[in-house]
């Protein structure tokens, strides 16, 4: 999608503080961040939301899953804790619509979220 923030991101035309990178994902520091550690973990391919899932995107759903765990460990998160969080279309928050899986940590979560 050539208007899309996220795929020019995967595609170089715009900077990100990238964290973690594989074949079908990328992880890089949200430019906003909500808490000390905030990474999105993000499809290299373009999905709008999670209404646009297919069973074709099982597999790469559960990477950004795996990668975000991934990122934790190497962020020093894991043991102490963390939150993720997708958000869908407007009620659910979601600003930008390539799906992307938030990573946040580094603080105490509270629940229910706003
Ligand atoms: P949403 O509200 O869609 O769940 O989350 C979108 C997130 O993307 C926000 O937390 C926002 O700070 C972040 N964001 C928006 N534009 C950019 C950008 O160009 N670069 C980075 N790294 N993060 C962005
Ligand atoms: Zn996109």
């Amino acid at each position: 999608m050539s208007d899309c923030i996220f795929c020019k991101i995967v595609n170089g035309d715009i900077p990100a503080d990238k964290v973690y990178e594989d074949e079908d994902v990328l992880a890089f520091r949200d430019l906003g961040p909500q808490a000390p550690v905030h990474v999105l973990v993000i499809p290299k391919a373009h999905i709008a939301t999670l209404n646009d899932l297919g069973t074709a995107d099982a597999a790469v759903m559960g990477k950004l899953y795996l990668a975000a765990g991934k990122v934790a460990t190497e962020l020093g998160i894991a043991e102490s804790g963390y939150r993720t969080v997708m958000n869908c279309n407007a009620q659910g928050g979601q600003t930008v619509f390539h799906i992307h899986l938030h990573l946040l940590g580094g603080r105490q979560m509270t629940w229910p979220p706003g």
